[in-house]
């Protein structure tokens, strides 16, 4: 149900298969080539890269970076929204992967800098990478981060974002706070871009409806 299991479980993988073959063929070729001169001693580096270590930093990495807020909704984390794709340790690094809302998302740099912020914080060297396809869908919002939304007087998107009648059509969007599905769209964009403002005619609340993409 959480979006830590499903990224955590490749990111697990990769990581132990990665390194082991790596690292081991790293540190024979240099010990056969510096042994005649004696000059370099064994490399200490092959400590930090033992698979386990480099899980439990990389579960340890992602659970920073998944804790950095969205700027503009700071009720749901980047991981809530599904744009934090993965963090992981490579040499020594950890490389987080983001993925914008959409392109041109005022908020992307901010939050590109925050995770490698929280990832220093974390005590790790880092590194963000942007990557833009596949592209974001709101599809990609967890439960949790649905629930967040709600909570926050934000109704989250509808389902399904591939489907005609949810992005051309009227979408059945229910008030996050009465729950009332008698809701009117009063103006295409609301607080943000990505966000349209509606109207409860029960409980006559205006309210953010996080816009499906
Ligand atoms: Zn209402």
């Amino acid at each position: 149900m959480s979006v830590r299991a499903e990224f955590s479980l490749p990111l697990e993988g990769r990581v132990a298969a990665q390194p082991t073959g790596g690292v081991a063929s790293m540190a024979a070729t240099f010990r056969s080539d510096a042994a005649p001169e004696r000059a370099h001693p064994t490399p200490a580096r092959s400590v930090p890269t033992l698979p386990s270590r480099g899980r439990e930093d990389a579960a340890h990495a992602y659970a920073a970076a998944a804790s950095v807020p969205d700027p503009e909704v700071p009720c749901v984390t980047i991981a809530d929204l599904g744009i934090l794709r993965s963090v992981e340790i490579e040499n020594g690094v950890a490389v987080a992967r983001v993925t914008p809302t959409y392109s041109g998302c005022p908020a992307v740099l901010a939050i590109e800098l925050a995770v490698e912020a929280a990832l220093r914080e974390a005590g790790f060297e880092a590194r963000v990478e942007r990557v833009v396809s596949p592209p974001w869908t709101t599809d990609w919002i967890t439960e949790e981060g649905r629930e967040r939304l709600r909570a926050y007087g934000i109704a989250p998107p509808a389902k399904a974002s591939n489907s005609v009648r949810a992005l051309f059509g009227e979408t059945d969007v229910a008030c996050p706070k009465c729950g009332s599905h008698e809701t009117s769209r009063v103006a295409e964009f609301g607080s943000t871009a990505c966000k349209a403002l509606y109207r409860c005619e029960s409980c006559k609340e205006p309210f953010d409806y996080f816009k499906c993409i």
